[in-house]
């Protein structure tokens, strides 16, 4: 009997029995493991195990690899390139074996072996080639645009290092290097005949031909080497496979180099260092653009690569470029890489000799655009002179694209010069910039936000200038998850009890999931739905207790807020929140308090100071709450170290209750708030990004708002400070402010906190103490409703049945159809 995700017609398709295949893939893995691995079985490490079993699978998705881009090439499909600085996949093995429908097949045939999936399975590193949401977004979109049959290719770079290692020491946060290619990955494979030239740097000559137009020759004063890597992305069910294809940067081949350095040994090694360089990191900072001349090489290197890689095989099949925009849709995750547009300008005018006009159509009509963030410190702009050091033909043609625009925005806006400023690529307040918005904006055909609020806030603030220039081309697509991971693999338990009620259809319709509604109100349900939590809870209860020697009762409400370090995200409220429930337990032991576990994980960028107080200061309340005896098991705090997706998939289905509580208006979406609610967490939030989404189709009842509005965060903000008004009206606050101020969480330090304190009494930039007592009720709402079982876990099953719409593959379907006119499925 198949117990998890399989699905016997994958083995009557094939005509073997279920014995049969677990007899194929034993052989399959110890053939890998002899010949591949070169291991005997008997001294194999679970990493060989997981290598074997990777490489085993991987035979399997190659034939269908193969098979679907022989198709797409031979019946001219339009395909999507999807260009993202990061993607955060995470480990990859369980989601390869399930949407293969191999996973019980594997897990019995490694059972056989004498094998334990789960350790095989632990066994693989994370790849993290991304912060955060955004590249999480662009993992998920992959998986969806698989799974649709949607012929696309990411287009990335192959990071060495992902993002960092955090350990905390002492309750700090400490660096280390994250170094998932140590040994290689068995899931990619290298293509050592895709190598193109990226060149940076030198001059731009310019000559007028006979007919008397211009030409322009780039002489680079450097030329680097992108070598592309391929991992192959498996749809649900195996029905397609896309390949997410990585640049890694490779000097010129030794001797080349050597005549360049004219024997200089010691040189062309520090060069080599030099251009490898490019795909080593990964920067690690999501909310605020890093300002380095690598980080712009790297955007370049592997835009540049992926549009030579797109062009040659347009080419290759239609002969010519006239019909890219007919036969590709470009999609750029955010401004990181929007020099593409440039770029694509460069080949079309300087290498195919296309006229401008002919280029520019071409490219306008073939690019799109996501924007992910209006946090003005974090639009990404360019100091001109390094990006005329670096590029400095693609500046030529950033100038001319913006001269034309400007010329068009004057003649449409005669009355309105002001305009002409705000619309510019070039930002010439503040030491000339170029701004990688406007660019975007100019180049794409449309450009969308990531929730509903956040495309409102588009049209309103940062682009409200070029919406007026250019009113149709915002568009929302509010972002969604892949319910493979974050439900059915993550979840079985919650799956499993899922097909139960509402059908096997569930795996491959999210919305036949709402029919779990019909019986919300059955006790049995009710009781089902909480066992499943309880059972994962004991799971990461042991996690906790391994990881941090922190001991919780499984029983208490886990009430978790995972996310990376920031202050607009605001894990400060829910700290001071958790001080005055310490200090409100402390006075009346003997009330009947709820039970909590307050879980925190996340990175800090390693530059953002006060992010990294803050961690500090969760882990020293930790420590504080912990010992401390009088509070029995009513309150205990976790950090748990190292956030990444596989911690993730091991919180979120043991959550309770989903902190999503920035400040209204700055977070763009969220997709945390939406795995979270998807596993029957109930969400406390603010009416901020996709939590109004979830609102609107959870209902009130079954969701805790609080806080300001975006309103009213603006006309606070126009009214000046009002730290000091909020702190007068809220002794509790003043309280807890005194408290962690005063060092009462770090007697060894007493002014450890101090900064954090004075910031929010002096600029409260993110409305912490406006929110603090509206937050602090909402809490007790929460309180109010667990202690009536019924009602809270009535309100799960709402979350769970009502987040089908959260799919990314409605997302992807919505892109599309609407964006890219591509056709689904
Ligand atoms: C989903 C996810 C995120 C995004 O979380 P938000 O709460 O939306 O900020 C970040 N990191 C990881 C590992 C994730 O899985």
């Amino acid at each position: 009997m198949l117990t998890t995700l399989e699905h016997a017609s994958s083995f009557d398709a094939e005509n073997i029995s279920e014995e049969q295949a677990i007899a194929d893939v034993k052989s399959a893995i110890l053939n890998k493991m002899s010949l591949a691995v070169g291991k005997d079985a008997a001294y194999a490490t679970d990493r060989d195990w997981f290598v074997a079993c990777a490489l085993a699978i991987r035979d399997r998705i190659a034939h269908r690899f193969l098979a679907g881009k022989r198709s797409s090439t031979s019946d001219g499909k339009k395909r999507v390139y999807y260009l993202s600085l990061e993607f955060l996949i995470g480990r990859q093995l369980t989601d390869v074996l399930s949407n293969m429908e191999m996973l019980d097949v594997f897990k019995h045939a490694l059972g056989d072996l004498g094998v334990d999936y789960e350790r095989v399975r632990n066994a693989e590193p994370d790849a993290a080639l991304g912060n955060g949401g955004l590249g999480r977004l662009a993992a998920c979109f992959m998986e969806s645009m698989a799974t649709l049959s949607i012929p696309a290719y990411g287009y990335g770079i192959r990071y060495e290092n992902g993002l960092f290692r955090q350990a905390i020491k002492d309750g700090w946060q400490q660096e280390y290097p994250e170094d998932w290619l140590a040994f290689g990955t068995p899931w990619e494979f290298s293509r050592s005949d895709v190598i193109y030239d990226i060149k940076f740097g030198g001059s731009v000559e310019t000559n007028r031909n006979d007919a008397g137009s211009m030409r322009f020759t780039w002489h680079p004063s450097e030329v680097v080497h992108a070598v592309a890597y391929d991992t192959p992305i498996v749809g649900w069910r195996g029905k397609h496979v896309n390949p997410l294809r990585l640049w890694a940067a490779h000097t010129m081949d030794p001797l080349r180099l050597e005549l360049f350095n004219k024997g200089d040994h010691v040189g062309a090694l520090s060069d080599q260092a030099r251009v490898e360089s490019i795909s080593k990191v990964l920067y690690p900072s999501d909310e605020t653009p890093a300002g380095q001349e690598l980080r712009l090489r790297q955007e370049y290197f592997f835009v540049s690569a992926s549009l030579q890689d797109l062009v040659n095989r347009h080419k290759r099949i239609f002969g010519d470029l006239y019909s890219l925009p007919d036969r590709a849709a470009i999609q750029l995750n955010d401004t990181h890489p929007a020099v593409a547009i440039p770029e694509l300008m460069r080949i079309l005018i300087d290498e195919h000799g296309l006229p401008w006009d002919e280029a520019w159509r071409i490219t306008s009509n073939t690019f799109s655009y996501t924007n992910h963030t209006l946090l003005p410190e974090a639009l990404e702009t360019w100091p001109l002179p390094l990006f005329e050091r670096l590029l400095p033909r693609h500046l030529q043609i950033i100038y001319f694209i913006n001269s034309l625009h400007l010329e068009g925005v004057k003649a449409a806006f005669p009355n309105e010069p002001a305009l002409l400023s705000s619309v510019s690529v070039i930002d010439e307040q503040g030491g000339r910039r170029l701004r990688m918005g406007q660019l975007a904006f100019i180049g794409s055909h449309t450009i969308n936000g990531v929730s509903a609020l956040h495309t409102d806030l588009m049209r309103a603030t940062t682009f409200r200038d070029l919406h007026r220039v250019y009113p149709n081309r915002i568009q929302n697509k509010t972002n969604g998850i892949t319910f493979r991971r974050w439900l059915h693999q993550s979840n079985p338990g919650l799956t499993g009890l899922l097909r139960e009620v509402c059908g096997d259809e569930i795996l491959d319709n999210p919305e036949a999931i709402h029919r779990l509604m019909e019986h919300a109100d059955d006790a049995s349900l009710q009781e089902r739905i909480s066992k499943v939590k309880h059972a994962n809870k004991v799971a990461l209860a042991r996690l906790i207790a391994d990881r941090t020697g922190v001991r919780v009762d499984p029983a208490a409400l886990f009430d978790v807020q995972i996310k990376r370090i920031h202050e607009y995200k605001r894990q400060l409220l829910n700290l001071l929140e958790t001080v005055a429930l310490y200090d409100s337990i402390r006075a009346n032991p003997t009330k009947d308090w709820v039970p909590r576990v307050k879980i925190f994980a996340g990175k800090a960028a390693a530059s953002y100071v006060n992010a990294k107080l803050i961690i500090k200061l969760a882990n020293d309340i930790a420590r504080v709450v912990n010992g401390d005896p009088s509070v029995h098991n009513l309150l205990k705090v976790v950090f748990l170290p190292n956030y990444n997706v596989s911690l993730a998939e091991s919180i979120i289905p043991a959550a309770n209750l989903s902190e999503q509580i920035s400040t209204a208006g700055m977070e763009a979406s969220g997709t945390g708030n939406m795995k979270l609610a998807l596993n029957g967490a109930l969400t406390i939030g603010t009416i901020d990004g996709a939590n109004i989404e979830i609102h609107d189709h959870v209902g009130s009842e079954n969701i805790f708002i609080f806080g300001l509005t975006t309103p009213e965060v603006e006309d606070r903000r126009a009214n000046g400070p009002s730290a000091q008004t909020s702190i007068a009206n809220s002794p509790m606050l003043g309280q807890v402010l005194d408290a962690v101020g005063d060092g009462r969480y770090s007697p060894e330090d007493r002014g450890r906190f101090r900064p954090l304190v004075d910031g929010l009494r002096n600029n409260d930039r993110y409305m912490v103490t406006d929110d603090f007592d509206s937050y602090y009720a909402a809490q007790r709402r929460v309180d109010e409703t667990w202690a009536k079982p019924d009602v809270w876990n009535r309100a799960a099953i709402a979350n769970i049945a009502n987040m089908a719409w959260f799919s990314s593959d409605r997302t992807i379907s919505e892109y599309a159809e609407q964006i890219w006119k591509v056709p689904v499925g």
